[in-house]
């Protein structure tokens, strides 16, 4: 027999019941019942909601009933009608029930009991058939096609920049290798040198930090880009918000100076945020119910109000004169700590702070050079819970003052001479940042660790699955 092509669960949630045929493919999360009746949930992914599925037993055979366990995968076919039962708008009353995959009740690790976060990284592969994963993981795509959607309605050009890069001017020190040479018997120099010059390009190369650097080459041709795609950086920081391996959006921005670049940066985590209070509905009213009591009055607040901007200089003038103690002390120059932007955020402002024009010597060298001599025209954007969200700056486009930079931070001019030329052939003002998605997720899930915001977490020591 041929059957009615299946339909998603969402979708059968939201249907008129009428009696008519319906077909439901998922997985088991809970049966119950007695001899007269058995109640199986479904779920199918498509939304955090499970599908109730009556059966009465005299119609199914016994063994097939008593194989329909957590976990299990099925075939359900039968009529939709209003539930008589509170909690659901519809049910299905099986006519079929087909059992595609059973799951032994004895080994199966998701149990009706809540399981600890910890527990559930041991058994990634399975932790997205959870209430919490599901839900993770699907305003995680939200928020990806978001992403996209948001540039894409604004003229910017995705513009896809390499994984493997031969560039180490950003990451010195935490970067991983990509190599070919064998390590146990690697060929040397004269010197005594690993000789990478036998590598598979010919020279040192690593995975990338961040696809800044090209972005600027893109934009210095197509106006507006952006890039979306994984970063690596070997920070041996084992902290809720450091990945090894995470994704970054990098807009770059022809003709933009840093004010436009706070307006762009404030403007698209607005959106995004309103993105997913619109369309993840469920999955949010989850978390905040489970998780963050708080979580969807904060995503509100940063949609409703204006992002302060103040600068750096100022900003360290409020944290000295808090009277907190820190468990980093703050004077001028040095970098700010989560400790800090947190407390301005949510302490002090009790909105997103934008901050700007930092010391020079505590950010990167490619940033804008102010006329004091000391200060950057970097942004960093602020979020209450996660401190930096993202992190910018209008570029510096005057090949004199670069290549000052860059004597004085020893990044050989030699090594970077397609980046220079940009500076040589038609520069201009521009500006770009680099937003970190998962910070994103953990923001609008209100989860506590960015382990739990993306589906194979990579981490000091962990790289299972
Ligand atoms: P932090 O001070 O938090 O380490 P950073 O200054 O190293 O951040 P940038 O180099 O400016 O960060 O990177 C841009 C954005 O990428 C950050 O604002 C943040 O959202 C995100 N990000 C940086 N490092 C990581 C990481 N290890 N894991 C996840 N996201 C990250
Ligand atoms: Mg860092």
């Amino acid at each position: 027999m041929i059957h009615p092509a299946h339909i998603k669960v969402k979708a059968l949630l939201a249907a008129s019941p009428a009696g008519q045929e319906v077909t439901v493919k998922g997985w088991v999360r809970t049966k119950r019942g007695n001899k007269q009746v058995a109640f199986i949930a479904i779920n199918d992914g498509s939304t955090i909601n499970t599908i109730q599925v009556v059966a009465n037993p005299e119609n199914f055979d016994e063994e097939l009933l008593k194989s329909i366990t957590t976990g299990a995968c099925i075939r359900v076919t039968g009529k939709l009608v209003e539930s008589l039962g509170s909690g659901q708008p519809v049910e299905i009353q099986a006519t079929e029930i087909e059992l595609y995959g059973a799951s032994d009740p004895n080994t199966y690790p998701l149990q009706k009991k809540g399981h600890s976060m910890e527990f559930l990284r041991d058994i990634a592969h399975l932790r997205p058939r959870t209430n919490t994963f599901g839900a993770v993981l699907r305003v995680r795509h939200a928020m990806a096609f978001a992403v996209h959607k948001y540039f894409n309605d604004r003229g910017f050009c995705y513009l896809h920049t390499p994984v493997i890069t031969g560039s180490d001017a950003e990451g010195a020190g935490e970067m991983f290798r990509v190599t070919t040479l064998d390590m146990n018997n690697p060929p040397r120099t004269p010197e005594g040198k690993i000789d990478f010059n036998q590598d598979f390009f010919g020279r040192e190369t690593n995975l990338t930090v961040s696809g800044q650097l090209e972005g600027e080459l893109g934009a210095m041709a197509l106006g507006d880009i952006y890039t979306f795609g994984p970063t690596f950086r070997a920070e041996n920081s084992n902290t809720p918000r450091h990945l090894a391996e995470f994704w970054m959006i990098e807009p770059e921005m022809a003709f933009y100076e840093i004010k436009e670049n706070m307006d762009l940066a404030e403007d698209f985590v607005k959106y995004l945020v309103s993105y997913a209070l619109e369309n993840c509905a469920d999955d949010l009213a989850f978390f905040n119910q489970m998780y963050d009591k708080e979580l969807i009055d904060r995503l509100k607040m940063v949609v409703e109000n204006d992002f302060i901007r103040m600068t750096y200089t100022d900003a360290v003038e409020i944290i000295v004169n808090s009277g907190q103690k820190w468990e980093f002390p703050v004077s001028w120059g040095s970098d700010l700590q989560a400790e800090h932007e947190r407390y301005l955020v949510e302490k002090h402002f009790k909105k997103p702070v934008i901050l700007t024009n930092y010391p020079k010597k505590i950010k990167a060298f490619y940033m804008f050079q102010n006329e004091d001599d000391l200060t950057v025209r970097g942004m960093d954007v602020l979020f209450p819970k996660i401190g930096e969200i993202i992190g910018g700056s209008q570029r510096e486009h005057r090949l004199d003052k670069l290549t000052e930079r860059m004597a004085e931070q020893h990044i050989a001019e030699e090594d970077m001479w397609w980046y220079l030329d940009t500076r040589r052939f038609g520069a201009c003002p521009h500006s770009g940042f680099g937003l970190g998605f998962e910070r994103l997720i953990l923001f609008v899930t209100g989860m506590g660790n960015i382990r739990d915001v993306i589906p194979f977490p990579r981490t000091p020591r962990n790289a299972e699955f």
